[in-house]
């Protein structure tokens, strides 16, 4: 058998252990230390724009609480992107809200102005005004940040970001993760840093950030004894895994290079395919960290996007359909919907191909032989 290519596998720097021995040196294993603080202050002043970010257990986390900070209630409607992982819609869950779903726009893959503005006006003519929107940067390519913050300013409804693909992506020069009220990032193991598990909350609002670690440490008052007044969260992120965030992010415009330059040598590769078609940065407004190399796969050619993910994995090579739309989701299936089909259009179709940053140049050459053995197969029929 052929060694494992992974979809997305994680990536040491080299610093990382010095970090967490550090950790282990003085003690600190414990979620809060010098590592935690280190690590928000690296995110900082990488993202810049005058945010404060507070460390988290996860993505998922951050994306709770910021809902939480937001003031969504049981019974409140929250606006969310269809096409997304799921953990960007089941926070809304937990705080007893209905999402409410919004299809994605052909460009970027991300969220439609123009259903999000429809969706919008629907929900207030009926008397719920949406409480956030959550907008989502697939695989790392910026959505449609001025449209969809223009609309989100008009109505005023605050935007957040779920940003947790998208750490070294930017829209007009400005890096993702700054444009929402508040944003949320995620490194868990197959993002493109990863602290083996964790998260972050990100936003320009300071008492924002201060109440997002006070609540995500148990939310204990100012006493010597333990006194509670909220509701507390264990979501703080540990000074371990902050120490591998630390030496990850000497390493991060390194990755975002690297991922980069796979989807380079995947769209090189099939140039003559044209069952094979790429999602591109639609102007030089849009600079995408390639987190994940995504094709659409024509099926006239006589190969299904299922008949590739299968030959690749006849092979040991990983890779996945994209994300399933939540309105398509069994447990969302009450949950309303405005689109048009784009989103399942680009489900049926769509691959991720392997994009780690450590992959050789043989392992992409072993994906493209493999892929093009494929549609050989097929043609020769
Ligand atoms: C990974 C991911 C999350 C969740 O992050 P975790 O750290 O795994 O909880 C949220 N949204 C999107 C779009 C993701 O890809």
């Amino acid at each position: 058998m052929n060694n494992k290519i992974w979809l997305s596998s994680p990536h040491m720097g080299g610093s990382e252990e010095k970090y967490v021995k550090e950790a282990f040196d003085t003690n600190w294993i414990a979620p809060l230390g010098p590592n935690v603080d280190g690590f928000e202050k690296d995110l900082e002043s990488f993202l810049g724009n005058n945010v404060h970010v507070a460390a988290l257990s996860s993505g998922t986390a951050a994306l709770h609480l910021a809902l939480i900070i937001l003031g969504v209630k049981a019974g409140d409607e929250v606006i969310c992107q269809s096409m997304t992982f799921s953990a960007s819609a089941n926070p809304i869950a937990y705080q007893g809200a209905t999402p409410v779903f919004v299809d994605s726009e052909d460009r970027t893959w991300n969220m439609s102005p123009e259903h999000l503005e429809t969706a919008i006006q629907d929900r207030i003519s009926k008397g719920s005004k949406p409480k956030a929107i959550i907008v989502v940067h697939l695989y790392g390519m910026p959505a449609e940040m001025d449209r969809i913050m223009e609309i989100a300013d008009t109505y005023e409804i605050p935007v957040v970001e779920d940003a947790a693909e998208a750490l070294g992506s930017s829209y007009k020069g400005k890096q993702l993760g700054t444009f929402g009220a508040m944003s949320i990032l995620s490194f868990n193991g197959n993002k493109i840093i990863t602290t083996s598990g964790g998260g972050a909350l990100v936003s320009t609002n300071e008492e924002w950030i201060k109440k997002a670690r006070f609540l995500a440490t148990q939310a204990r008052d100012n006493a010597p004894h333990y006194q509670h007044s909220h509701i507390g969260y264990n979501y703080r992120m540990s000074n371990i895994c902050a120490g591998i965030g630390r030496g990850q992010m000497e390493v991060l415009t390194d990755r975002v290079q690297q991922r980069r330059k796979n989807t380079e040598f995947y769209k090189k590769a099939f140039e003559g395919n044209n069952a094979v078609s790429f999602a591109e940065e639609p102007d030089s407004d849009y600079y995408s960290n390639r987190w994940l190399t995504t094709i659409l796969v024509d099926d006239a050619s006589g190969v299904s996007r299922e008949d590739l993910r299968l030959a690749l994995e006849k092979d040991n090579i990983e890779s996945r359909p994209l994300w399933k739309p939540m309105h398509l989701q069994p447990i969302f299936a009450e949950a309303p919907f405005y689109g048009d089909g784009t989103s399942e259009r680009l489900f049926e179709r769509g691959l991720c191909l392997p994009s780690g940053s450590n992959l050789t140049e043989d392992d992409l050459q072993r994906v493209i032989e493999k892929t093009e053995a494929c549609f050989n197969t097929v043609l020769s029929k």
